[in-house]
């Protein structure tokens, strides 16, 4: 037993978590597998954990019993009667943020509550976790003030995290930008049993240790050389770029990049090259 709170089937029953669809509800029980993710993160000495999405509590005791303080941000005010129960059972070591996470600034949440070290980890909605990861790593200034990033996707979503350009059907924008900032693996995969409901498809816990120097790049830059390179991936570069409204050949000269290339061929580098190419334009 990690902790003397109920079952989680219990709370789910005594509160009426029934499982939302739209909010990606699809809920850990197994506390060997809540424990295993936890771990993960950890250790967890002066650390605080944000938790996006913490539903009944699954992860979050996992994290606590392991010595975390949890920052939990919680878009179901159903879930919130089980998280107060939580918090009373750790006194002072959960603070319960009501709202949705993707309107949320996580860092200056960190900067009002958190002690020590800061990092993320949660089990995320599915519908909403590509746009909570690209505003994290998309953050300025870097590094942010997360030292790692423990985190539950689609397993097709962890692939395209992940991917290099090996990787071709998964590289994308998504793999640019982690790669850009952060060191990326997979931990482990998650059959879709040890959900309540299970989802279709088999989930991957990833982990995104930032870069605390990448290449110099603008964001913003980055995302749209690669909007526009991915976005026709089966283009040569020459082709795909025009869409940036700018000499596509003079672009991929300044980067020293050949013309025929496609996105799939281009490294985290060449990227890079491109977005700076872009900006002095
Ligand atoms: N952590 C729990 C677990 O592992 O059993 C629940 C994980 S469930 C996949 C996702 C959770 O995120 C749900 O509790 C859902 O209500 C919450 N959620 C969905 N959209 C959210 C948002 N935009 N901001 C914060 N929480 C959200």
């Amino acid at each position: 037993m990690v902790d003397a709170l109920p079952p989680l089937r219990d709370v789910v029953a005594r509160y009426g978590l029934d499982a939302k669809k739209s909010l990606g509800q699809n809920f850990l029980f197994d506390l060997n597998l809540t424990a295993r993710i936890a771990r993960a993160a950890g250790p967890f000495d002066n650390v605080t954990v944000v938790e996006i999405g913490p539903g009944p509590g699954g992860l979050t005791r996992a994290l606590l019993s392991q010595g975390a303080h949890v920052i939990a941000i919680e878009r179901d005010w159903r879930c919130l009667p089980a998280l107060e129960e939580i918090s009373a059972h750790y006194p002072e070591r959960l603070t319960i943020v009501e709202g949705d996470a993707l309107e949320m600034d996580v860092a200056a949440l960190v900067q009002k509550y958190a002690r020590g070290a800061a990092r993320i980890c949660a089990n995320l909605p599915y519908n909403v976790a590509t746009a909570l990861l690209t505003r994290w790593i998309e953050a300025e200034p870097w590094p942010s003030v997360f030292d790692r990033y423990v985190l539950m996707f689609q397993k097709e979503v962890a692939l395209r995290i992940v991917a290099t350009p090996k990787e071709r059907a998964d590289y994308g924008r998504l793999a640019v930008l982690c790669g850009w900032r952060t060191k990326t693996r997979i931990l482990f995969d998650v059959s879709p049993s040890a959900f309540t409901p299970p989802p279709k498809v088999t989930s991957s816990v990833v982990e995104l240790l930032p870069n605390p120097a990448p290449l110099d790049c603008d964001p913003r830059a980055l995302s749209r050389v690669t909007q526009a390179a991915f976005g026709q991936r089966r283009k040569m570069l020459r082709q795909s770029l025009k869409s940036l409204g700018v000499d596509a050949s003079a672009l991929l000269a300044a980067a020293g990049i050949e013309e025929t290339k496609r996105a799939e061929e281009i490294d985290v580098a060449g990227f890079v090259a491109l977005a700076n190419a872009l900006r002095s334009a």
